[in-house]
């Protein structure tokens, strides 16, 4: 009987932190408690890949937190096994560290793992509201959390839960539409991303999910400040509390009490309350009551706030002045890509000089291993790697095409549709054609590139080359010819990412001139005449609508050219519906659904059907 049984000899030579029996609420307070400030302030940094790839020694010697890969940055060699082996390789110096704390890695992963070659890409988000499909949209987000989690990153900055209310925005693609409802049903896809909560996520077919941008991102107000610059994108939010929280909050109430997300991004958008007199925009990283009273405090999320991409070089004051704002703000883990060595030996310094309470630091580290450990990352930390078998799967790829097909809005039909596999079809436009133009921008690269054939997928054209025999294309319509039975032209925009949008085709909703010229080409000499829009929002074809017999909102479809098909033939009828309210003209907006005077060409909701 003086022998220690076994069991209990284990026990007390193991950490708590360590024993994944315990509650996670207690290895979190028995891990804080044995960690220095500096280790502390290192997990609430985040550095981007580029910056510590040639030095990853700064994983261990700053004891960071976390890495992503922002926008289109991925190793030299993107495949999956090199994705792995590239958070692997981050992962070993994390758990050199003293207390072996395993590192996060993020990523965007916003229409599937859209930065690795050879992932399924499916519809942006303004499509998959227009398929009104929440299930659907929580299959896609499964099968991009199974993508992204194979190849290594743990945690993925989506889904935006934004209510894009003014198309002029850059950013509407990647919002589910302008109703918040509908918004609030889409996040489903955080239970996609996340399965059922803390349950789920140590699972290798899961994933943190993020869901930004808090708060108000796409409800700014249109302009140009005075350097002449659009201020639309980050801009300010001028509104008053019942709004706000009807439009702007209403997705994030739905995300922490239903959904449970995992963390939240602040926006790099202001606001300013119409009803509190004097006030002045208010950056939302340094807005405390609206990140700790009311998300943390009476919403009540225990996630982790991410800042955006350097988004606190935006607050006024010198970097501690920055610094010190936005952690007493309440963000817990700072987006600074290129900065973490100053960041972390500035936060030390305003803690140890009183300016940042230890509580907050707690609170912030504490919401950061609790995910860690959710996670499962103490017990498997390196990449389980079995579901890269998955990746672009024929059946991965089949539900993309499913979504394509359940996006596409059919907004005018006079007896041009469906297409028959024996006509014969003259098909005009630059975008029938470029996968990169019908996939959009976080494509690749984190702008997207016009003309990118170096991930796989089927373009619109040659999903209706798959579907007909004899079809004859022509991107500048030259030559169409009377001898078709139909015509179909495809317009739309070139990729961008955040910002006014199209640069190309000079920030506007406007078609292109080369857009107009093959309408009226293709649709002067061929009846009947079928017109398909590849574009991330509405475009104005006031004009133009009535020298079409058909017209489709095609949006960003992806990867899979041959779902517009599937529609386009009747293999599948036409089911989609507006996500956001088409206007007749660029001064309409911001227009919305409940607005006085709704006059739109098309209102939100609305979409024909072929279904018999
Ligand atoms: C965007 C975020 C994104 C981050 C990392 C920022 O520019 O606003 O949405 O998650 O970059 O790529």
């Amino acid at each position: 009987a003086s022998t220690v049984p076994a069991t209990q000899a284990v026990a007390a030579a193991t950490p708590a932190y360590l024993d994944a029996e315990r509650p996670v609420a207690q290895r979190v307070s028995d891990l804080l408690g044995r960690m220095t400030l500096a280790e502390k302030v290192g997990q609430m940094t985040q550095a981007e890949r580029g910056a510590i790839d040639s030095d990853q020694g700064q994983i261990t010697s700053l004891a960071l937190g976390s890495v992503l890969s922002g926008g289109g940055s991925t190793p030299a060699e993107n495949t999956p096994a090199a994705w792995a082996d590239m958070v692997d390789s981050y992962q070993s110096h994390a758990l050199a560290t003293r207390l072996h704390i395993p590192l996060l890695y993020g990523v965007d992963s916003v229409h599937g793992h859209g930065n690795l070659v050879g992932a399924t890409i499916f519809p942006h988000n303004i499509g998959l509201g227009a398929t009104r499909d929440p299930q659907l949209v929580e299959t896609i987000e499964h099968i991009t959390a199974t993508e992204t989690r194979a190849t290594g990153p743990q945690w993925v900055f989506a889904p935006c839960v934004c209510v894009a209310r003014d198309d002029r925005w850059g950013r509407t693609y990647e919002s589910f539409g302008e109703d918040p409802a509908l918004v609030q049903q889409m996040t489903t896809a955080i239970e996609g991303f996340q399965g059922d909560g803390g349950k789920d996520l140590a699972d290798s077919d899961r994933v943190l999910a993020t869901a930004k941008h808090y708060a108000g991102d796409g409800d700014t107000t249109y302009g140009t400040s005075t350097n002449g610059t659009y201020t639309i994108d980050q801009g300010v939010t001028i509104t008053d509390w019942q709004h706000f929280q009807q439009v702007d909050l209403a997705p994030y109430v739905t995300a922490v009490k239903q959904r449970d997300v995992g963390s939240i991004m602040p926006s790099f958008s202001s606001v300013q309350w119409t009803d509190r007199p004097g006030s002045v925009p208010v950056k939302m990283s340094a807005n405390k009551e609206l990140l700790t009273d009311v998300l943390k405090q009476k919403i009540g999320f225990d996630g982790v706030l991410i800042s955006d991409w350097e988004a606190i070089h935006q607050l006024p004051g010198d970097y501690a002045t920055q610094v010190r704002t936005a952690v007493n703000a309440g963000i817990d883990m700072f987006m600074e890509p290129y900065s973490a060595p100053q960041f972390v030996q500035t936060l030390i310094s305003e803690v140890q000089a009183g300016r940042v309470p230890m509580a907050r630091i707690d609170d912030a580290v504490s919401r950061i291993l609790k995910a860690k450990f959710e996670l499962g990352l103490f017990e498997h930390p390196y990449t389980d790697r079995s579901n890269i078998k998955t990746i672009g799967s024929v059946q991965h790829r089949a539900v993309a095409r499913q979504a394509v097909a359940e996006s596409q809005v059919l907004l005018k039909n006079q007896g041009a549709l469906p297409l028959k596999p024996s006509q014969k079809i003259y098909v005009a436009g630059v975008n029938a054609n470029d996968l990169g133009n019908q996939a959009g921008g976080w494509t690749v690269t984190w702008q997207g590139q016009s003309g990118n054939t170096s991930f796989p997928g089927t373009t619109i054209l040659q999903g209706i080359q798959q579907a007909a025999k004899n079809v004859t294309y022509s991107a500048d319509a030259s030559a169409p010819t009377a001898g078709s039975d139909v015509g179909v032209v495809v317009i739309g925009e070139t990729p961008y990412a955040e910002g006014v949008g199209d640069v190309g085709n000079g920030h506007t909703l406007d078609i292109s001139p080369a857009d107009r010229a093959n309408i009226d080409k293709v649709c002067g000499a061929i009846k009947p005449c079928v017109v398909l829009d590849v574009a991330g929002r509405p475009q104005i074809v006031t004009d133009e609508l009535s020298k079409m017999d058909a017209f489709v909102m095609s949006w960003l479809p992806g990867s899979e050219g041959a779902g517009v098909a599937d529609v386009l033939f009747g293999k599948k009828p036409f089911t989609g519906k507006l996500s956001v309210s088409w206007p007749r003209s660029e001064a309409q907006e911001p227009i919305n659904i409940g607005d006085r005077n709704y006059d739109p060409l098309f209102p939100y909701g609305y979409g024909l059907t072929t279904r018999r």
